[in-house]
């Protein structure tokens, strides 16, 4: 199913190192990799002189260090935050501490949805919840600097709270986890939700901006386009989701090994979750029915004929 989508792998930046990846953004990775991170978070500095941190990462020392050196001589006027996880936002009060630098972000992490009874938080692990910007976004606002401009875009999908920001001035979107170059993003509920990306793709679809840069690999060329190979292969999954449950398949596992094929182990949980992500997503539009809420432990039937505004 994955090969509807071109995946760029290359990356060159090495940790502590910043490097200017755009006219006016310089980038840092942090020492951080992963089979969710990649080669680690990346940092944007946008512009010069006075400057704002994109997404500062991990509660990471010699991270902060490399960054806060990499602005050395420099004036750090605002802090924005794409969303909450762990390898994003956590290095905040350590950057504002030292800066004195304003965070913006949409908002406090949040579940895309209320819990069901009975189930956990089970991605709590990976939030970070004690994450609080100075001053909540909105879809649609701007924020100025000293020679940039940036656009807050409301993206939820991989999280609730979810932002890219648009840079004005240079025509190029800071995507954050919502698009990336180098693999797909995850989709797991009850933090995340399918419909909110697929919704989130769609509007970046009606966006010109042709350079993407993503917090984690390399940037995002002809963005457009590939948003819409990102659209057409969840479409895809959804439809290959589908196919099985017709086939008989009626839980996630049976579903996760005959649709991921060649599935990195370590990958496994998150197939699980993003199978749940579909199937609740089919379910809430009358395709399929389960039994109470839809769960990770459910069973599932393909519904012969479609509930009609379900
Ligand atoms: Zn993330």
């Amino acid at each position: 199913m994955a090969d509807d989508i071109v995946f760029d792998k290359s990356f060159d930046l090495v940790p502590g190192t910043p490097k200017e990846v755009a006219p006016g953004v310089r980038a840092i990775v942090a020492n951080n990799p992963g089979p969710f991170t990649y080669k680690g978070t990346v940092s944007y500095i946008v512009g010069h002189g006075k400057v704002a941190i994109l997404d500062p990462g991990p509660n990471d020392d010699a991270h902060i260090a490399a960054l806060l050196d990499a602005v050395r001589g420099e004036t750090v006027s605002h802090i924005f935050v794409t969303h909450t996880h762990r390898d994003h936002s956590p290095a905040v009060p350590k950057v504002k501490a030292a800066t004195g630098a304003t965070v913006y972000a949409q908002g406090p992490h949040r579940l895309a949805r209320p819990l069901h009874t009975g189930e956990t938080r089970r991605l709590d692990a990976s939030a970070d919840m004690d994450f609080r910007p100075d001053v909540a976004l909105a879809d649609g606002e701007i924020v100025s600097g000293e020679g940039w401009t940036l656009e807050a875009v409301t993206t939820p999908g991989h999280t609730a709270n979810h932002l890219a920001f648009a840079f004005k001035e240079r025509d190029l979107l800071f995507a954050g986890d919502h698009v990336m170059a180098w693999s797909t993003t995850i989709v797991a509920p009850p933090d995340g939700a399918m419909s909110d990306y697929m919704a989130s793709l769609q509007k970046l679809a009606r966006r010109r901006e042709p350079l993407y840069l993503p917090g984690h690999g390399a940037p995002v060329r002809h963005a457009p386009r590939y948003v819409q190979s990102l659209i057409r292969h969840r479409q895809g999954r959804e439809a290959s989701i589908l196919h099985r449950l017709g086939k008989g398949a009626a839980d996630i596992p049976t579903i996760v090994k005959a649709v991921y094929i060649g599935l990195d182990a370590r990958l496994a949980g998150a197939a699980a979750l993003s199978t749940l992500a579909h199937l609740e997503d089919v379910v809430a539009r009358g395709l399929v029915e389960t039994d109470g809420p839809p769960s990770i432990e459910g069973t599932y039937r393909l519904l012969e004929r479609p509930r009609a505004g379900a």
